[in-house]
């Protein structure tokens, strides 16, 4: 394996804790000018790796994210993408789960490394979790083997841990391990060696060129349940205007309440055109409609399985679904099958 020393990577910075600094006056965190970053890291001179880097114009905490910001990231990676070996992109942890996710979905075809990473301390305090982040993440984007970079997908780059991007979700706003990935198993852990997991990483079609997907569509709630539910607050939900498609949160394996006018309302909708995807409030393990009687009902109405998904690739995927000009049939295919792994396949 080689350590990536001829890799040339482009570093994004969006924004988030990770390029932040006390200010001496004010004691408060403000993003730096990015152009100072060797000065805050100067480890990075160290790596031998061809560092670029862009930053938006005016980073943003991540909670500021949107789908316009996914698609101007994307065509930064797009129009970047013959020169650089890699990307890494610094993002808040707060929404990093949906813009890894949204990126896995808009980037058809990539076979380079995409790594996000962020960091709970700024990289200017002296605890900060920020460097060995970054360092780390660049290590990993540099990394060839055969002359092909190891990873060849969107990820996510925490605390001695690699994740597959649209796997992932935001645990802990405390903790220097922040993420995890429930459903599916780690991509390299990093200790003295990064130790890659081959077995679970992403192996794109031969020759495959990239393709970037831009569109998506925020026709789209999420409803989650509680017990105490009324009838006007499903309808609230089901009743927005333009609703394309809803993504219920249901208990443990796909369960909901089965409740008739429960039922009814949802059929209502469907029988209008809305789609319903069944996601659970758990975040381990697998919708299995039909297993109890109470998912049984949502079956029969035609909800739609969600399988392990997390809600923060359930969210991305149907935004860019819909954008997509697909017919109703093959939207509710691809809803239920992974098209970027973002969910196992289930066999009962
Ligand atoms: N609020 C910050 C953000 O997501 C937290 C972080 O950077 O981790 O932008």
């Amino acid at each position: 394996m080689n350590p990536g020393e001829n890799s040339k990577i482009l570093l994004l910075y969006t924004g988030g804790t990770i390029g932040m600094v006390v200010d001496p006056e004010t004691t408060a965190l403000r993003a730096f000018d990015f152009s100072q970053i060797y000065e805050h890291v100067p480890e990075l001179q160290k790596l031998h790796i061809d560092i670029e880097y862009q930053s938006f114009d005016e980073p943003i905490d991540s909670s500021n994210m949107s789908p316009s910001l996914w698609v101007k990231l994307g065509k930064q990676i797009e129009e970047n993408y013959n020169t650089f070996d890699g990307f890494v992109i610094l993002h808040g942890s707060d929404t990093m789960a949906y813009t890894a996710s949204a990126l896995s979905f808009m980037l058809k075809g990539l076979s380079k490394p995409v790594i996000l990473t962020g960091s709970q301390l700024p990289v200017g305090t002296i605890r900060t979790d920020g460097k060995e982040n970054l360092i780390t993440a660049l290590e990993i984007a540099a990394a060839k083997r055969n002359d092909q970079s190891v990873v060849r997908e969107v990820a996510v780059y925490f605390e001695y841990n690699l994740y597959r991007g649209n796997r992932t979700h935001k645990i802990s706003s405390e903790n220097f391990e922040a993420f995890e990935s429930p459903n599916y198993p780690m991509l390299a852990e990093a200790g003295v060696h990064i130790h890659y997991n081959e077995s679970a990483l992403w192996v794109p079609q031969e020759e495959s060129e990239l393709q970037l997907e831009t569109g998506f569509d925020d026709s789209i709630a999420v409803l989650h349940l509680f017990p105490g539910w009324t009838i006007e607050y499903v309808e609230a939900f089901l009743g927005m205007k333009n609703l394309k498609c809803l993504i219920l949160r249901t208990y443990g394996s796909g369960n909901a309440p089965d409740h008739p006018d429960f039922l009814a309302s949802l059929k209502k909708y469907r029988d209008k055109g809305v789609s319903i995807l069944n996601v659970s409030q758990c975040i381990k393990g697998s919708v299995l409609q039909g297993k109890y009687q109470s998912s049984k009902g949502l079956q029969e109405i035609g909800v739609l399985n969600g399988a392990d998904i997390t809600l923060e690739a359930a969210v991305t995927k149907c935004m860019h679904l819909l954008a997509q000009d697909i017919d109703p049939d093959s939207f509710a295919q691809q809803l239920q099958l992974p098209i970027a792994g973002e969910m196992s396949i289930m066999r009962h």
